[in-house]
């Protein structure tokens, strides 16, 4: 099970997310879905000189998918677009990676994102934790739809 460091993480992103709500400024959007579990978000973007300025992100999901939007979104507030997708490469591979990975090393680098990790024990959860990524990327790629892969 989750360990409850990350657990308390992940409860505390969906009680209070991050980065949540409308951004009128918003030059990028994208929408994702993950029809398994119904998470369902929208991701807005303003983008300036390949920088994320500001993200913000609304919808609805479970506890999982709503915690990863809102670390995301911390995560990525303020870096390049190819540091974005840098960390969602290393995201990605961890949280879709063998189980004996090394996530203690990796870890230092996730920083926050490292509290979901503990989701790849849960093949179905992966999909909840990596919706936002993928939608970020689609408005990323200025695509308006993103496939939960
Ligand atoms: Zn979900």
């Amino acid at each position: 099970m989750l360990s409850d460091l990350y657990k308390e993480t992940i409860l505390d992103h969906n009680r209070r997310p991050r980065h949540y709500g409308p951004l009128p400024s918003a030059n990028r959007r994208a929408e994702g879905a993950n029809p398994l579990c119904g998470d369902r978000f929208s991701i807005a973007l303003e983008l300036v000189d390949d920088r994320i300025k500001a993200i913000r992100f609304e919808g609805s999901g479970c506890a999982i998918s709503k915690a990863s939007a809102s670390i995301m979104a911390d995560a990525v507030s303020g870096r390049t677009v190819e540091e974005a997708l840098a960390l969602f490469d290393r995201f990605h591979a961890v949280i879709t990676g063998p189980m004996d990975r090394d996530v203690e090393n990796d870890g230092e680098t996730l920083g926050k994102l490292e509290a979901l990790v503990g989701v790849r024990e849960f093949p179905i959860r992966v999909k909840c934790a990596t919706l936002p990524w993928h939608t970020l990327k689609a408005a990323l790629a200025g695509s308006d739809r993103a496939s939960s892969e």
